[in-house]
């Protein structure tokens, strides 16, 4: 089995050579562990983030086994000025696989737009000009007509959001998932590179024929049959509105309050029962958790004139432009997530942008002069989809700033402790207790998915835990979960890839490992990317959770700063930080 392949690709030269790297994906295994270093060698501090390589890489399962479905992509951050670090399923990691790479480092930059076309070994750049300005469902289908092969092929573009360098810009990803966080959408932009296409011919033998085949079986069985993962397939992460609603966690209104009364209006049962209209999946993947919902919309209010649009939704898109805006129907909410995707813009951020401006609107910090003549009221959708058109072409210096997340906004504007983020990136939809704050706050990308401390949260309610167990747990989910995403394994598997499950799954490919071995790599490359952070001026010393977060009750009540500090130092003693 072929392993080790990186396409370096060289925008400003327009060359690419194939390099064999098999020393990187024995060391770091693959994924964000050969990502991070080939980061950190080519991306010397300082380095300004349209100059900075972008990194895609998967990792030994990907294609192999169900749900081992993830390309990770690796950047330096527009929005937070350090770490970029993003998922996306759909076909990519397929695409990838077959075309032979298990990376591609994209380094330099255009001097006009482009994109990319790789089909195995060769590259070709070809002109985009055409393309510039296109929203992402025009360019994918132009790119779709352009390079046939469906099977085999995988397609990224992004909008007008990535050409305007909105900091949190994302990349649409075969037309139902995204890179979204971190501005992967605006690092493609200033390199003026509009889109990419993999496309592979290759196949691959794994050595153990038929240990594969019965291993496959036992990994399949247990995704579909042992209910580990139910809940991705039958409501999909939508499943949480009400439970978190319930808790008074759900974030609501600018993260002003934790429980909404629309809650039911825009809950994963609402959407099944009024919106649904299929599932999809990313390949090789047997759940189809990429829920997808049918709206009629009258697209001008004073015709008649109607339109159906199709539109993927999961439960933090619900959160950041449903509670999050005090949207409370399902109608409301697909017409959001459909304008963010089109322009290629980040739903979670663009959501608490959204929540910052309407209530620093009604508290006097920004105008309706900035607000380009618009005036936010909460669930007013028609406002808010003008205010994303221009937050991605921004006609005024007020949304070029929030263009640059809520950060920059209030720092210019004031009324920063209405402004919801970790280190620059928005914050995600939980208000569920300190293990949450603090996850947030040391997390890598400082989103949910690092470590998960939402989920602690949920279970301290009925078990209580101390402070040192909090942040041990913290850490050693950071380790873990950093195994998984060196493997690329979709992370709504963890419970089915057990130690033990990945242990046996790389065995049959030919790659001997032990747990041992594993956490010491999920270690290392935690750390490899924290110096990446620090390079960047990140600093653990000077952390602090957002105000509002502090001030508003959690399901645990008030969240004091001497437990964040707490459980924050029991973290930093577990990771030797
Ligand atoms: S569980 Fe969902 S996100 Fe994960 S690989 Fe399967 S379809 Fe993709």
């Amino acid at each position: 089995m072929n392993r080790g392949q990186l396409l370096h690709i060289d925008l400003s030269a327009k060359t690419s050579e194939t390099i064999e790297r098999q020393d990187l994906f024995d060391k770091y295994i693959g994924g964000v562990g050969v990502a991070s270093k080939l980061l950190l060698d080519n991306c010397p501090p300082n380095t300004p983030y349209e100059d900075s390589p972008i990194v895609f890489a998967i990792g030994p399962l990907n294609l192999f086994y169900p749900c081992c479905a993830k390309t990770v992509a690796l950047f330096k951050s527009p929005l937070t000025g350090n770490l970029g670090e993003s998922y996306a399923g759909g076909k990519l990691s397929m695409a990838m696989r077959v075309a032979g790479h298990d990376a591609i480092m994209i380094t330099g930059k255009l001097d006009k737009p482009h994109y990319l076309l790789i089909q195995d070994d060769t590259v070709e750049f070809r002109n985009a000009h055409a393309l510039w300005g296109l929203s992402t469902r025009a360019t994918g289908r132009i790119l779709k007509e352009k390079v046939p092969g469906e099977g085999r092929r995988s397609i990224l573009r992004i909008g007008v959001a990535g050409e305007n360098q909105v900091r949190y810009a994302m990349v649409v990803v075969d037309t139902i998932r995204h890179f979204g966080r971190l501005g992967l959408g605006c690092v493609m932009g200033a390199k003026k590179l509009k889109g990419i296409v993999v496309a592979g011919t290759q196949s691959h033998r794994v050595p153990l024929v038929k240990d594969y085949k019965t291993e496959f079986k036992k990994i399949h069985e247990l995704v579909l049959r042992s209910g580990r993962m139910d809940k991705y397939d039958i409501l999909g992460t939508a499943v949480n509105v009400l439970p978190l609603n319930e808790l008074q966690a759900l974030p609501t209104r600018n993260f002003s309050s934790f429980a909404f009364e629309g809650a039911e209006g825009i809950s994963g049962e609402r959407f099944a029962d009024d919106v649904l209209v299929g599932k999809s999946s990313c390949v090789p993947c047997p759940i189809g958790c990429i829920h997808i919902a049918e709206a009629r919309i009258q697209f001008n209010k004073k015709q008649r004139d109607y339109g159906t649009i199709y539109v993927p939704y999961d439960y933090e898109l619900i959160f950041a432009l449903g509670s999050n805006l005090g949207v409370g129907s399902t109608e409301g909410v697909l017409q959001l997530i459909e304008r963010v995707d089109l322009r290629g813009l980040d739903a979670m951020s663009a959501g608490v942008v959204l929540g910052w401006m309407t209530e620093a609107y009604t508290k006097g910090f920004v105008t309706q002069e900035d607000l380009g003549g618009l005036a936010p009221r909460w669930g007013e959708v028609d406002a808010y989809l003008k205010m994303l058109d221009h937050i991605a072409t921004p006609p005024n210096e007020f949304y070029t700033i929030a263009g640059q997340g809520v950060a920059a906004l209030s720092e210019q504007y004031g009324g920063k402790e209405l402004a919801v983020h970790f280190g620059g990136n928005e914050a995600s939809g939980y208000h569920t207790g300190p293990a949450n704050i603090v996850g947030h706050m040391v997390g890598i990308r400082h989103s949910h998915l690092d470590n998960a401390g939402y989920s602690i949260d949920q279970k301290t309610l009925s078990k209580s835990m101390t402070s040192e167990e909090i942040g041990k747990l913290i850490a050693e989910e950071d380790t873990w979960r950093t195994v998984l995403n060196s493997l690329v394994i979709c992370l709504f598997a963890r419970p089915v890839f057990t130690p033990d499950v990945v242990l046996d799954a790389l065995k049959v490919l030919g790659e001997e490992r032990t747990i041992d071995e594993l956490k010491r790599i999920g270690e290392e490359v935690f750390h490899l990317r924290m110096r990446f952070k620090n390079q960047e001026r990140f600093n653990l010393d000077n952390l602090s959770p957002p105000a509002r977060l502090l001030e508003r009750l959690s399901p645990h009540g008030r969240v004091e700063r001497t437990l964040i500090d707490d459980i924050l130092h029991h973290w930093r003693q577990t990771h030797n930080l």
